[in-house]
């Protein structure tokens, strides 16, 4: 069954109940009250009867004034019930007396009582009569209710009808009112089903009424909507940098296989290629391995950055970490200016293998791309509680174009594609360092040199660092 019906039948119920209620208390009200009017009239009139000069038991004396009301009639019988005389309008008919009747009578009580004659109710009043300290009769006024019972029975069928018909028209109104209170619903249903259909998460239900329950429920299912299209856009949007993730990788994979087949089919050949030939194809089969390596490596960090590992963070000194990293640099590349400038008791809420990693991708970028006359330095800086590292380079610059899509995987800027890199440095590093709630930025001018500054969460002062050394406050 609908909630509209449901709705309609239980106000419908509850308007009947009350209407029944209403008319069961009029009907009684009216019959009582007219019950009793005919009731006092009867009383009044025997007792006049009784009161009259010329009053007497075996011979009924009407004063023609007094019954020109409703038609009265009148019967006196002795204390034994026999009838002594009957008004000429009683014709044929005698008026009864039941036993407790006669006993009440007899007793001296007045008597109350309703019969049928002829398909009439009568409302029968006997009283006994008293003269010289006895009774010595009884006098028994009658009267029809006839007309009190058409008046009853004219409002009984106007109140059946009259009930009826209010409730036929308040079932049709309540289900008029309940279609339009709830047609915001049905609205939303139809919305539902369509998106569920079509997938247009473009879809919105229209309400223009009342910010009422309703309202809030339009108004509120539209917002869920909304926020379920973002949701669906960054879902398609994550599976298409996927795809496009799944393809570059592919393509970056096969580059080396292919060098990889062609060399071998080269050591191959019949007659074999000459000695030094032989040694640099070799040479070169080790060099894509490597790089080989060097992808699949890259791309399981990623990976994993993908599936959502978080990186465990604590309290981390930022100056052992650098310092170790330009001593590796150092080594790697002895003929190189690098410079560190590192500000004491830097500590910041990180992972120490993390901020290493991203360290020697921005440095080992910084060898790459500056000539090597240029300057590469490191410098550290604690400001706002941000615990910042930048390694600088006086290198070639990054086009104001390129600038935004160095962070992409696999893009190579225009000089670099011909390099070892394989476009994967910089995401690399942008992913370890988001894993650390930290922010990696890159700012370059052209011919100038370019600056990469990592920015990590600075931890209290009083935390201990991994080796031991203490966090000195700043
Ligand atoms: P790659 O393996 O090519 O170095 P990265 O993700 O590390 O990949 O870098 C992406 C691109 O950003 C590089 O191809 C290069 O064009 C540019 N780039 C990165 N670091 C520097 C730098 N220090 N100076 C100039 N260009 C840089």
């Amino acid at each position: 069954m609908s909630i509209r019906l449901r709705i309609t039948l239980l106000y419908s119920a509850i308007l009947a109940l009350t209407l029944a209620a209403f008319s069961v208390l009029l009907y009684v009200t009216v019959s009582q009250s007219t019950r009793g009017f005919v009731e006092d009239a009867l009383i009044e009139e025997t007792q006049r009867l009784i009161d009259a000069k010329e009053f007497r038991i075996d011979k009924i004396v009407l004063p023609a004034s007094r019954f020109a009301g409703p038609e009265t009639y009148v019967q006196t019988l002795t204390m034994n019930g026999d009838v002594t005389d009957r008004t000429a309008n009683l014709g044929t008919v005698v008026l009864p007396l039941s036993s407790e009747g006669l006993q009440a009578v007899q007793g001296g009580q007045a008597w109350l009582e309703t019969v049928k004659i002829e398909n009439e109710r009568l409302l029968i009043h006997s009283k006994p009569v008293e003269s010289g300290g006895r009774l010595i009769g009884v006098v028994q006024v009658a009267r029809s209710l006839a007309e009190q019972d058409r008046t009853l029975n004219t409002l009984r069928t106007i109140l059946i009808i009259a009930g009826g018909a209010v409730l036929l028209a308040a079932f049709g109104g309540g289900w008029l009112l309940a279609g339009a209170a709830l047609r915001p619903i049905n609205r939303i249903t139809q919305t539902a089903e369509a998106i569920g259909t079509d997938r247009d998460f473009d879809r919105r239900v229209t309400y223009s009424g009342p910010r009422d329950e309703l309202g809030r429920l339009a108004t509120t299912f539209n917002t869920m909507l909304s926020e379920l299209q973002a949701a669906y856009r960054q879902v398609q949007q994550a599976l298409q940098s996927q795809r496009r993730f799944v393809a570059d990788a592919s393509h970056e994979l096969r580059t080396p296989l292919t060098t990889i087949r062609g060399n071998l089919a080269l050591l191959e050949r019949e007659p074999p290629i000459s000695p030094e030939d032989r040694v640099a194809v070799l040479a070169d089969i080790a060099d894509e391995c490597e790089r080989l390596i060097r992808l699949v490596n890259d791309l399981l960090v990623l990976a994993r950055a993908d599936a959502g590992q978080s990186l465990h963070t604590e309290p981390v000194a930022i100056r052992p970490i650098v310092e170790e990293v330009c001593r590796q640099v150092s080594l790697l590349a002895p003929d190189r200016t690098i410079e560190c400038h590192i500000s004491d008791g830097a500590v910041a809420n990180g992972n120490r293998d993390a901020i290493k990693q991203v360290l020697l991708i921005l440095m080992d970028n910084a060898l790459k791309y500056t000539p090597a006359d240029g300057r590469i330095s490191v410098e550290t800086a604690v400001s706002n509680g941000r615990v910042s590292v930048s390694v600088s380079d006086t290198g070639p610059g990054i086009d104001p174009s390129v600038l935004p899509h160095i962070f992409e995987r696999f893009y190579r800027g225009d000089y670099a594609r011909s390099g070892t890199g394989t476009g994967l440095g910089l995401s690399i590093a942008k992913v370890l360092v988001e894993a650390q709630h930290g922010t990696l930025s890159a700012e370059s001018r052209v011919a100038q040199g370019s600056r990469f500054t990592i920015e990590l969460a600075r931890a209290s002062e009083s935390a201990k660092t991994e080796d031991g050394n203490g966090a000195q406050p700043t």
